[in-house]
């Protein structure tokens, strides 16, 4: 039974500051992502406080937003089998330093901020995101 979902990825500013973005990409199509749609973008801090706004209340709130506008991401849309829970743990722990070896945050993640990829948490989380990105 095939379970084919879409999941959100940004390749966050460290990583696109460091030009890794098609390495990362390529680790994706290596796992059997395809990847839908994309586009490097450059968001303000008003459309980073929306995008994070689950985490409103977090002490690195207002810090998260800065970093996320500080300079250009990309943003994809990614397609497999289980794309939300295989992309989570491509990605590996939110802390590089916790995460499993060969995880795209071990391989690129330089600290908990800048740990060089997002990914949608849940399938309803994911249709909100690419929907913000990508239908407005
Ligand atoms: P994930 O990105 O793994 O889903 P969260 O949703 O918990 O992690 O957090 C969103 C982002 O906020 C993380 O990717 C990380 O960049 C940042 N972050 C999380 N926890 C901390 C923390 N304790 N200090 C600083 N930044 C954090
Ligand atoms: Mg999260």
């Amino acid at each position: 039974m095939s379970n084919i979902e879409q999941t959100l990825s940004i390749i966050k500013p460290d990583a696109v500051e460091r030009n890794l973005q098609n390495q990362i990409k390529q680790d994706f199509i290596n796992n059997g992502f395809e990847i839908i749609k994309e586009k490097k973008i450059h968001i303000s801090k008003e459309e980073a406080e929306k995008f994070y706004k689950v985490h409103e209340s977090k002490p690195f709130y207002n810090d998260l937003c800065n970093y996320l506008s500080s300079g250009p991401i990309v943003v994809m849309t990614l397609q497999r089998e289980n794309a939300v829970m295989e992309n989570r743990k491509l990605m590996g722990a939110t802390n590089p330093v916790d995460a499993d070896e060969g995880t795209l945050r071990k391989k690129y993640g330089i600290s908990i901020d800048k740990n060089s990829v997002h990914g949608s948490d849940s399938l309803e989380n994911a249709k909100i995101e690419i929907d913000f990105f990508f239908n407005h």
